[in-house]
């Protein structure tokens, strides 16, 4: 087009749309619902700003807070139309292409080693999952703000933008024609549409619509004139009846014929799935609203959810998901950003999912949301971060959220009880491990977040502790039998009679450890630091004398020239190191200051 100004995609984006258009990838359906998420997002938006500028939403259709499908069969266009937000000239060029989102390079590495499609949405980058079924891609958009313009991609590295002076003005909002790939024509079908947006877009707050063909019967008028064969409409005419019809005393012939019309048919049922009762909300629904909000699509379930409603000065409902999974950049992002999962909803306004005042950032990996009736509508985001009712819902949420965490760890222990007698019964193995497995897998995901929040919650501490899970030479698969198949160790390892010996195995484990000065009736001490006690003297002697020997063996390995090389070494030391402290009474992190003070003695 004459006045089409062109621009490139920034190279990670160009990157992605290439592996997206030339993905086999199956599941192409996933376009349709980040369009419909994006649209549900740009309609939140203005919904938000209307709060305090009735104005900002204008008048007649304009003020439709709605969503529509189209398809246009003959020319292969599926279009996607909103009447939310908009985009200005540059935020079509910032939004979708030039600049590269965080999210993008994390996302092409992952597809690069065989990620996985279906999670696009959670990397910022879902509008381009449109080339998974088209080669043309046209996206009309008018924001309040600016003109109406037309971005149009091949996906062959570069975009167009054009002040729109053809297309029909749309008011306020934004369309993406999706010009399909004959593969992918499916698209085109009604059925397959009604059925993708229940299966996706069940949870979305706003009005889908699909322009919908209804076969209508419609009388018209023969003329008696004329013989059968003339019709008298472009309708196709199936059955024909003739009729006769007394009409005064005139008689009129008429006969009946189908009809295809088009009308606005709405295929979701807008139900905020939070106002309903817990009682009548089955597990399947709730699994669908996580996947949903967390555009997780992935068939894993929620390890556990909550839901409830808090009543007194300040009011709520909420729903908490712990996911399956964690984030791809939970820890990553954990100190320079406060990205919260919680979406924040005032009377059913969607408010927010940028409030790090609801959780604290340990939490960050809950998902989910907050509906409140005590916060004011009208106020704007600032104003409200600093409102003291969110003091109120996050210390209730994070009680609650630690309930839910507790209760997984309660029903779902990472050990067996009774595992002896199950050992027989393979067939039941699998149904087992999941039964065995949620807390394991809960630690294994989100474990590190629980020891943040020792460190950075002192009223949860006690709480927190609780929830902590240390490898140990009690549970399973534990390094003390893989060192013991060492007979040379086994003799010095077994010459220690202990109880439990912990693992510290992660970094944050030794500054964690400052922080949980006790637990339940035990105290922890570390031996690293100055003013030890470790209580009667004669324990000390007691030590050293039994350890007299590993002292001696010790020395003598680390005198050896291979002491470096030589993992078991260091294995078994950390392990004797471990068993003695435990012995004692007391617990260490580092093996090295132990290492130290046996060789200095
Ligand atoms: P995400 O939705 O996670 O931000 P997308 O790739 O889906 O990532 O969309 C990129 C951006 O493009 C959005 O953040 C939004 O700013 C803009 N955008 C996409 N679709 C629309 C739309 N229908 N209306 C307004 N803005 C949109
Ligand atoms: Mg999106």
């Amino acid at each position: 087009r004459n006045n089409a100004e062109k621009f490139e995609f920034q190279a990670e984006v160009s990157r992605l749309m290439d592996i997206i258009i030339n993905s086999l990838y199956s599941n192409k359906d996933i376009f349709l619902r980040e369009l419909i998420s994006n649209a549900s997002d740009a309609l939140d938006k203005i919904r938000f700003l209307s709060l305090t500028d009735k104005e900002i939403l204008g008048e007649g259709d304009n003020a439709k807070l709605e969503i529509m499908i189209k398809l246009d069969k003959e020319n292969k266009v599926l279009s996607i139309r909103d009447r939310g937000i908009g985009m200005t000239k540059e935020d079509l060029i910032k939004n979708l292409g030039t600049i590269a989102k965080s999210g993008t390079s994390a996302f092409v590495e992952k597809m690069q080693t065989g990620g996985d499609l279906n999670l696009i949405g959670q990397f910022g980058v879902g509008f381009y999952s449109v080339y998974l079924v088209a080669d043309y891609v046209e996206v009309i958009s008018k924001h309040n703000d600016d003109k109406q313009y037309v971005w149009e991609s091949k996906a062959d590295g570069a975009f167009a933008i054009s002040e729109d002076t053809w297309n029909e003005p749309l008011g306020r909002g934004t369309e993406i024609r999706l010009h399909l790939r004959d593969e992918a024509k499916e698209y085109l079908d009604e059925f397959k549409l009604k059925d993708l947006v229940k299966k996706y877009s069940e949870f979305i707050n706003f009005p889908i619509y699909l322009w919908a063909s209804k076969e209508v019967d419609v009388e018209v008028p023969t003329d008696e004139e004329s013989s059968d064969e003339e019709e008298t409409s472009e309708a196709t005419t199936s059955e024909e009846e003739e009729e006769v019809e007394e009409d005064g005393e005139k008689k009129k012939k008429t006969k009946t014929v189908k009809e295809t019309t088009y009308e606005w048919e709405v295929l979701n049922d807008v139900k905020a799935i939070w106002l309903r009762s817990p009682k009548e909300v089955t597990d399947e629904e709730y699994t669908k609203f996580y996947h949903s909000i967390a555009k997780d699509f992935s068939e894993e379930k929620p390890l556990a959810w909550s839901h409830f409603t808090a009543e007194g000065d300040v009011e709520f409902k909420a729903v908490l998901f712990v996911p399956p999974k964690a984030p791809h950049d939970l820890y990553e992002s954990y100190y320079n950003s406060n990205k919260s999962n919680l979406k924040l909803y005032v009377r059913r306004v969607f408010i927010s999912d940028e409030f790090d005042e609801l959780l604290p950032k340990y939490l960050s990996f809950l998902m989910g949301l907050v509906d409140s009736d005590t916060l004011p509508l009208n106020v704007s985001r600032e104003m409200l971060q600093q409102h003291n009712s969110l003091k109120t819902i996050k210390k209730k949420l994070i009680r609650k959220a630690l309930d839910m965490i507790r209760k997984i760890a309660d029903e779902d222990p990472d050990e067996d009880p009774d595992e002896s007698s199950d050992k027989d019964k393979t067939d039941s193995v699998s149904e087992n491990d999941e039964k065995k497995g949620s807390y394991a897998k809960f630690w294994n995901e989100f474990g590190k977040s629980i020891k943040l929040g020792i460190i950075e919650d002192a009223q949860n501490r006690n709480r927190l502790a609780k929830l902590l899970r240390f490898e140990s030479s009690k549970s399973e698969g534990d390094r003390f039998s893989e060192i013991t198949e060492n007979p040379q160790e086994m003799l010095k390892v077994t010459a220690f009679n202990y109880d439990e010996v912990i693992f510290f195995t992660d970094p944050v484990d030794e500054y964690l450890m400052q922080y949980l000065m006790d637990y339940e009736d035990k105290k922890f001490q570390n031996v690293s630091k100055e003013g030890l006690n470790l209580g009667k003297d004669s324990k000390i002697k007691d030590l050293k004398e039994s350890f007299k020997e590993l002292t001696k063996w010790w020395k003598d390995a680390l005198s050896a020239e291979n002491v470096d090389s030589d993992e078991s070494i260091k294995q078994t030391a950390r392990l004797m190191y471990q068993t003695a402290l435990m012995e004692s009474g007391f617990m260490l992190s580092d093996p090295k200051d132990f290492a130290t003070r046996i060789y200095s003695s």
